[in-house]
């Protein structure tokens, strides 16, 4: 089965102003969006409904940057994934290698968080990745699955189609320093392959593992080429013109 191709745009705390945002909006609404491909931006959780609102094109849906795990209650600061859905917001990027670090996310809460979020019907962008450290240690593979077995302990087989999962090595990740494409197909060729045994052969084809690191209109179409690249989730680059380039890397 074909995967059809998915780009994220993930604005993480950007931009500064609703003006600059204003301005996101509108490279979005011109883009000649060409071939079939699912565009999801996140917006911070202000701009969420904003952006939702101000956008003209049928192409793009939006995203949540997280998600708490329960519905509503005493979570100062939290967004709950039943606010979310109540407010017509369909994705929610979870298990960001940020929120990893600096917010000092366990695989195995972001886990539950997962599962929060189907449960209320949410499309979920779930990211995993390696930091340089284990990359040169080749752990590679063993840090992504360990990342992911939580999330397969949790979840039923018919509900990975609600899964979009995003390689993205920490240390590509705002860098410059993207992955080659070959070591994007081939990390991502083996978390296909584990996903195969882990869950199901049909998960393993038909789920979309998109990369994400650096991603620029320079890079794309080659890491677009690779079969197990089905698109990819782009931080700075969709703050700019080019995220469009990007969302027709396959066109
Ligand atoms: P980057 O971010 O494209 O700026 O490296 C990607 C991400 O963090 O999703």
């Amino acid at each position: 089965m074909a995967r059809k191709f998915f780009v994220g745009g993930n604005y993480k705390m950007n931009p500064a102003t609703k003006s600059a945002a204003d301005g996101l909006v509108k490279i979005l609404n011109e883009a000649q969006v060409k071939g079939d491909v699912d565009i999801v931006v996140a917006p911070p959780a202000l701009y969420l409904l904003p952006i939702r609102d101000a956008l003209k094109t049928q192409h793009v849906q939006i995203a949540a940057q997280n998600c708490y795990v329960k519905d509503s209650g005493a979570f100062t600061g939290e967004i709950s994934p039943a606010q979310l859905v109540d407010a017509g917001i369909p994705y929610v990027i979870l298990g960001h290698s940020e929120r990893r670090t600096i917010f000092h996310e366990s695989s195995e809460f972001i886990a539950q968080k997962t599962r929060a979020a189907l449960d209320k019907g949410l499309t979920i962008i779930l990211c995993v990745g390696e930091t340089l450290e284990e990359r040169e240690a080749g752990k590679t593979t063993a840090v992504v699955q360990a990342q992911l077995e939580p999330v397969v302990k949790l979840l039923k087989e018919s509900e990975w189609n609600k899964i979009v999962i995003a390689y993205e090595p920490v240390w590509a990740i705002g860098t410059g320093k993207v992955a080659t494409s070959q070591q994007a197909q081939d990390t991502q060729a083996e978390l296909r392959a584990w996903l195969g045994k882990a869950v199901s052969k049909k998960v393993a084809d038909e789920t979309r593992i998109i990369y994400g690191g650096s991603v620029t209109a320079a890079s794309c179409r080659e890491l677009a080429s690779q079969p197990d690249v089905d698109g990819f989730l782009v931080g700075g680059a969709s703050l700019k013109p080019e995220f469009v380039d990007i969302c027709n890397a396959q066109a």
